[in-house]
């Protein structure tokens, strides 16, 4: 019997997906091998490559100014290919809105970029999405959309002349985006759309041709994926495939604007379920600044019936809900594979849990 399964990421898949994956695994559409077996130079895995890049694509409705490149390192590695190919003798700027723009900032300083942060909300535990005002002449102005542990989320993405440049990975392909801004946009896909292994990175084609600096390894520069249309090396060939067909799965579901209708039904039963608790449950997140993703929760009357709620919540077939080490209590993650079914069923327990507490 399958779990509920609320990770923050990795994550839940479509059942749909594993089981296409299940069935191709050992022979792919009648060849005789698995897709995991054969060489990246070849028309079948290439087909599955070129289709995984033209449906992210045609998701977010990019046209031929923006490419899709598959790297390996996670989001992670992006914290430092972004200013080693971004930064530009100027100044780069970042909002800080909790530990994954922390670690982006660490990386800036490692390389010595130029950077300052011109938000935060570190002053009350990250629990909101400040306001913000990037100056228009900044090399790039550096936002992580969605805050996978303390959950929060921008509504609506910061106006400005300088590149926006997204960290993604928590809210990837759960709703569009106005592309206007957006310089590169990137995330892991292990938890919105496909498995470890593989960081999509959607970067604006003159991005690519900024890059001043000459002393950065094939490896960490966009140019190389670019030139190379993400075949200079081996990719993750089967994390690559996973991703196509969750590609495909998004646009069988009607596409971004059609999953974002189900993730915020989805949201707002959860957050109600909270809200109306009497204050049994309580939100991290200022209402305003509420993720659609990540809801992180506490028990504030007693701390320690958070723990009792993670292992009950075990004992009936839901898991992933014990919430971050760093902010503790609860965290449901929500994200484009769970159904609504999963959270009514999340809700019912949760109603049922503060009744008897
Ligand atoms: N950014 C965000 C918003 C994340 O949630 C995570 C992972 N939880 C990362 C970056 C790091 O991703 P990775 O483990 O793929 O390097």
């Amino acid at each position: 019997m399958r779990k509920i399964n609320f990770s923050a990421g990795p994550s839940t898949l479509p059942v749909s997906i594993l089981k296409q994956a299940q069935e191709e695994l050992f022979d792919y559409q009648k060849q005789g091998f698995s897709i995991m077996e054969i060489s990246h130079r070849t028309k079948i895995f290439e087909e599955v490559h070129f289709s995984a890049m033209n449906g992210a694509k045609k998701l977010y409705g990019l046209g031929d100014d923006y490419e899709v490149l598959f790297i390996q390192g996670g989001a992670s590695l992006q914290f430092a290919m972004v200013p080693m190919n971004l930064a530009n003798n100027g100044v780069c700027e970042y909002a800080n809105t909790g530990i994954w723009t922390k670690k982006a900032l660490k990386e800036a300083s490692i390389l010595n970029i130029n950077h300052n942060i011109v938000a935060s909300s570190e002053n009350e535990n990250f629990s909101y999405i400040p306001e913000i005002k990037f100056s228009d002449n900044a090399d790039y102005a550096y936002i992580c959309s969605n805050n996978t542990i303390y959950g929060t989320q921008y509504k609506n993405l910061p106006q400005t002349k300088a590149p926006l440049i997204i960290d993604a990975s928590s809210d990837f392909f759960s709703k569009k985006l106005d592309f206007k801004n957006i310089g590169l946009l990137y995330g892991g896909v292990q938890k919105n759309a496909g498995i470890s292994g593989l960081a999509c990175v959607i970067i604006r084609k003159d991005m690519i041709k900024r890059c001043k600096n000459k002393n950065i390894p094939s490896m960490l520069k966009y140019s190389t994926y670019s030139e190379n249309q993400s075949l200079f090396n081996t990719p993750p060939t089967f994390a690559i495939y996973m991703f196509n067909l969750e590609m495909k799965w998004l646009l069988s579901m009607g596409g971004l604007d059609k999953i974002n209708k189900i993730n915020e039904e989805k949201a707002k039963m959860l957050y109600d379920c909270i809200d109306e608790s009497n204050g049994f449950y309580k939100g991290h997140a200022r209402k305003d600044s509420r993720s659609l993703m990540n809801v992180s929760f506490n028990i504030p009357e007693n701390k320690d019936l958070e723990a009792i709620f993670v292992k009950e919540a075990e004992y009936n077939n839901m898991i992933g809900l014990k919430g971050h080490r760093l902010l503790g209590g609860i965290r449901a993650s929500i994200y484009n594979a769970l159904t609504l079914q999963d959270v009514k069923t999340l809700c019912e327990f949760m109603k049922e849990f503060a009744k008897k507490a």
